[in-house]
């Protein structure tokens, strides 16, 4: 990286953006549509994503990823999203992209020998289990618990939301194995598991829901589930600081997402508010039209800018909680902005499924919710950056 300011891309990075932007638009608008309108988990596009080594993008080369940082992998994620696969195309790969750090940083070296390889190929399915029905947004109040037995730990809980769990080999588990009352500190406590998903004491049902339907979001119900402790990543009662380890980068990787679909359906917009003739005049004549998508250009441009701030700031080992956060924020917004004023242009054709506008506005609406939402991001800044006192 230079030592000046630079706004450009690498070579490299460039060459990746164009590579991953010629593979995903072999996928086009019918194929998402199909897949998200018969809830089918989009396995052509992810194997082809896993054929081109996309996967293994950040996985260390030992284990046969390319090494990069959250730069490529945000490059990547927007130009998936951005070739109109959205968040069926994204959430499909998501996990394997970064989703494996605290595997990667935490884990023993014969849990990543026996799972990372396996990731690179595209062999193994992944999903992440932290959210559960009466806990929300604040985790440290979960209870599925993971009980010591032996070398064993046996598992009962709960979660929801857990997406792709009906696909995935794995989870990525969140469980308690000291209650809440009896640690020092809230989020102590915690223990993170990587291990088998054994359907006789794991029963998964998917959530019907808004959008994103090539992939599944799932309750999780866990009835004695025996983990052996190899599968513990790192040590007990600190799986919460490992967890944090990994959400700067992932709020990254939603904001690319957001910023993806928002770019998409900007581009749709502009193009068919040139084509589309009303009272004898092209509709983007009009300011009415106009106006909203520049001013989408330019919330977009300047959500992807702090969006590169934090990526480089990540890479070059620095803090970058602050732009992390603001990236997830603004981009979201950006993103969630453009697909409604995408959806306007388009009038009546708009709310039809025909033009996929209304897929890019129910996916992009997610990242305002999802994996946090718009408002702790918020009580984030507001509390650690700028000072004020708590509400959580
Ligand atoms: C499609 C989808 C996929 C998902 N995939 C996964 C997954 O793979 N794995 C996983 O673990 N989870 C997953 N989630 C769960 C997701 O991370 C949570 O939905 C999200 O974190 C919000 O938590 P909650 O739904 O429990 O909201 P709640 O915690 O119930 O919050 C409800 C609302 O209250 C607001 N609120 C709460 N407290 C405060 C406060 N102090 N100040 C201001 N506002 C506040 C919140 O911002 C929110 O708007 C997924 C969710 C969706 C919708």
């Amino acid at each position: 990286m230079s030592g000046g300011m630079s706004f450009e891309l690498t070579e490299d990075q460039q060459l990746i953006r164009q590579s991953v932007a010629e593979l995903a638009a072999k996928f086009d608008d019918h194929y998402w549509m199909t897949k998200d309108q018969a809830h089918e988990f989009p396995r052509e596009f992810y194997d082809a994503i896993a054929g081109g080594g996309w996967l293994g993008m950040t996985i260390p080369e030992e284990y046969g990823g390319h090494g990069l940082g959250i730069t490529e992998a945000t490059i990547l994620a927007e130009e998936v999203a951005r070739s109109g696969g959205g968040m069926n195309a994204a959430s499909s790969i998501h996990m394997s992209i970064f989703g494996m750090q605290p595997v990667v940083v935490f884990g023993s070296d014969e849990m990543k020998a026996e799972t990372l390889p396996r990731i690179v190929s595209g062999d193994l399915h992944v999903c992440f289990g932290v959210t559960e029905p009466t806990a929300g947004l604040d985790t440290s109040r979960i209870t599925t618990f993971a009980k010591r037995d032996g070398s064993d730990y046996v598992v009962n809980g709960r979660k929801v939301w857990i997406s792709k769990a009906l696909e995935s080999e794995k989870i990525l588990l969140l469980t308690r194995t000291t209650p809440r009352d009896d640690t020092a500190k809230p989020t102590d406590g915690l223990t993170l598991f990587l291990t088998d998903i054994d359907r006789d004491h794991v029963d998964i049902r998917p959530i019907t829901k808004m959008g994103r339907n090539a992939v599944s979001s799932n309750e999780v119900f866990i009835d004695d589930l025996r983990i052996p402790a190899e599968h513990r990543i790192g040590e007990e009662g600190k799986g919460f600081s490992y967890i944090l380890h990994g959400l700067n980068p992932e709020r990254m990787l939603i904001a690319a997402e957001a910023l993806g679909i928002g770019r998409v359906a900007l581009d749709r917009a502009v193009k068919y508010a040139n084509e589309r003739v009303v009272f004898d005049r092209p509709i983007g004549m009009n300011q009415g039209i106009q106006f909203p998508l520049a001013d989408s250009l330019a919330r977009l441009d300047a959500a992807e800018l702090i969006l590169r701030k934090a990526t480089w700031l990540y890479d070059n080992g620095k803090s970058c909680g602050r732009e992390a956060n603001m990236a997830k924020y603004l981009c979201a917004d950006a993103g969630f902005a453009a697909a409604d004023r995408a959806l306007q242009t388009h009038g009546g054709m708009g709310y039809s499924e025909e033009y996929n506008i209304s897929r890019f506005f129910r996916e992009s609406r997610l990242m305002k919710i999802a994996p946090v939402s718009q408002e702790m991001i918020l009580n984030f800044l507001g509390s650690h950056v700028l000072g004020l006192p708590r509400s959580y």
